[in-house]
């Protein structure tokens, strides 16, 4: 057995989301991809599967915050996109346009994107109209202008990111949208120049590792030092096991990703992230026709997502403070709180030099 065949038939999750409660809006309970959400949630265990009278969510309310939170992230919603969430948004700098399986996320990071661009309680939904979003690949393939026409990406083709509101592959397991998404992209259904992309702080890749993806899908890991996944990123797989994970879906011969995000100048943050690369690079060590990229980004946050955050993570130990950090305003008037320009210039030139020397075979895309 060659060692990655020998990788192909070792793979067992160490984190797998079941839901408590799922909940199938009226619409959502006619659609043939609810069949299979529901065939997974079944299997997983899940006893309590019920088919609401209407569209509409309601009684998501706990009678404190807490209870809010600890329901919702025990809740899978099955819905019908709405129109307005179906249209491809273009999402620089990681990708053409932006495509969604999925809104909401039942991991627990204490840093978490999501936090301010949801409304109300986080509750994972999952839309049970895929063909409508798959639908987006198609209107959109060819039509791309952030990665497509670039010298470092043109040659990607149409570019669609999959991980803006949720983890796909977290909530794969009772969701199969994912596995839908990568086979008929794989079979060149939406034709042959067009790459999905996601990222995930999971690493139930068993089913991935079967599909005919065609090499039209890149899987990148949200990957971090030690000390920052540990204590900030709950119910995700630890870093150790979405090593393994990516090991495995490089061997299946998927282009693979690092996102090494968020990063935070903690003590002794050199060493740390240095640790982290070198295992990085071990974890990928003998894999055939590596083709392999890095994103890094920086920790950031606004008014909003701390407000909400520390709704959620009222103790948590996550800096967030806005004398210890630099402003930074979007084109549409919105602040962003990030490093102070010393720090964020120190960090930059440490990450390009190590990834180089140490992940060599790693391509960087960006770093924000
Ligand atoms: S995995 Fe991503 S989306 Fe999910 S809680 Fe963590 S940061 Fe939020």
């Amino acid at each position: 057995m060659t060692p990655q065949e020998q990788d192909l038939t070792t793979i067992t999750p160490t984190r797998l989301w079941v839901p408590k409660h799922v909940l199938i809006t009226r619409a959502a309970s006619e659609l043939p991809h609810t069949a299979e959400i529901v065939r997974r949630c079944e299997a997983a265990g899940v006893e309590d599967i019920r088919i609401l009278s209407g569209n509409a969510l309601t009684g998501l309310r706990g009678a404190t915050e807490r209870e809010t939170y600890a329901s919702a992230k025990n809740t899978l919603a099955v819905v019908v996109a709405p129109p307005s969430a179906l249209k491809p948004q273009p999402i620089p700098p990681s990708a053409d346009w932006r495509i969604d399986l999925a809104k909401g996320c039942p991991a627990h990071c204490q840093y978490c994107y999501l936090a301010g661009s949801l409304q109300g309680p986080p509750v994972t939904r999952v839309y049970a109209n895929l063909d409508d979003v798959l639908d987006g690949v198609r209107t959109h393939a060819g039509r791309g202008t952030v990665t497509s026409g670039t010298i470092e990406r043109g040659g990607e083709g149409t570019t669609f990111e999959m991980s803006c509101y949720t983890d796909p592959l977290g909530i794969e397991n009772v969701t199969g949208s994912l596995a839908a998404a990568i086979s008929r992209v794989g079979s060149g259904e939406f034709g042959e120049d067009v790459q999905l992309r996601f990222t995930t702080k999971f690493d139930d890749v068993g089913e991935l590792v079967t599909l005919d993806h065609g090499g039209r899908t890149r899987v990148r890991f949200s990957v971090n030092a030690a000390e920052v996944a540990n204590r900030f990123e709950g119910g995700t797989a630890r870093m150790p096991a979405r090593l393994t994970a990516l090991r495995a879906v490089a061997a299946a011969g998927y282009r693979v990703g690092l996102t090494i995000a968020p990063i935070m100048p903690i003590p002794g943050w050199r060493e740390q992230y240095g640790a982290l690369l070198d295992d990085v690079a071990a974890a990928l060590d003998g894999i055939d026709a590596l083709d392999l990229t890095a994103e890094i980004i920086t920790h950031r946050f606004t008014p909003a997502s701390k407000e909400v955050l520390l709704g959620w993570y009222p103790r948590t130990k996550l800096e967030m403070d806005e004398d210890l950090r630099s402003q930074k305003r979007s084109k549409f008037g919105g602040v962003k709180y990030v490093y102070p320009k010393q720090t964020m210039s120190e960090m930059r030139t440490w990450f390009v030099e190590e990834l180089e020397r140490r992940v060599p075979a790693a391509r960087l895309l960006y770093w924000t």
